[in-house]
């Protein structure tokens, strides 16, 4: 029998505080959340490597660290309503949910918007909208956000999802060339948008009217 609980326990001890995950609701919700149900059973005892992993449909579930330290430069109190783009497994809209008020999450593949939406139903997680659809366009109706997340890479980050930020929002995304991009923290304040560059990164492709064309 695997102990995944100790699994994740090294997990959050070796991987994530030696460089330098220090908020410690981000932390604690890494230790709770189970990872390894958000993948398939065959790969489980890898969930908690230091690694991306597999999830079908040429997806992946990203790498522990690079979902801690997304988490992080959000600056999640509580009572924030987030969004998120590119649902994959609904691992970090969980850990999201652990995090913040509410969460709509926006998957552009059917098959993995009804997995990732049954994942967080039998976990409990009622704070999760799963949303079938292109996500640069993000979710008008439901805007404004108070945070945004992009969770594939971009060329640059969607207009729509600028507007959609909340003012004193933050949206973090991993935005560059097809295959290596670099995380963006962007802050909107008094209507006025500021961008930081932070960790390289590599993810899948953001497919959409505002991002690479298939
Ligand atoms: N956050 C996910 C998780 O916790 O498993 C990992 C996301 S995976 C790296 C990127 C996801 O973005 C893929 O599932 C992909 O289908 C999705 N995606 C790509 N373009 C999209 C778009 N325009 N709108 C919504 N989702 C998109």
């Amino acid at each position: 029998m695997i102990d995944y609980e100790e699994l994740r326990r090294l997990m959050v001890e070796t991987q994530l505080i030696p460089r330098g995950i220090k908020d410690q609701r981000v932390l604690k919700a890494m230790l709770k959340v189970p990872r390894h149900l958000f993948v398939d059973e065959p790969i489980q005892y890898k969930a908690y490597d230091d690694m991306a992993l597999p999830i079908g449909d040429g997806q992946t579930i990203s790498q522990p660290y690079m979902v801690a330290v997304m988490t992080e430069l959000l600056e999640l109190k509580g009572n924030e309503r987030v969004l998120e783009v590119g649902t994959g497994s609904g691992y970090q809209a969980a850990i999201l949910a652990e995090l913040a008020a509410e969460v709509f999450s926006i998957e552009r593949m059917e098959r993995l918007a009804l997995r990732a939406r049954e994942r967080l139903r039998k976990l409990g997680y009622d704070n999760v909208h799963i949303i079938t659809g292109d996500g640069t366009a993000g979710l008008p109706e439901k805007a404004p956000f108070d945070r945004i997340i992009i969770t594939a890479g971009t060329p640059q980050v969607p207009d729509p999802l600028k507007e959609q930020l909340a003012d004193n929002g933050i949206l973090v995304a991993p935005v560059g060339a097809r295959f290596s991009q670099q995380l963006i923290i962007l802050r909107k304040e008094k209507g006025k948008i500021t961008e930081e560059y932070h960790t390289p990164c590599v993810f899948v492709p953001l497919v959409g009217k505002y991002g690479w064309k298939e």
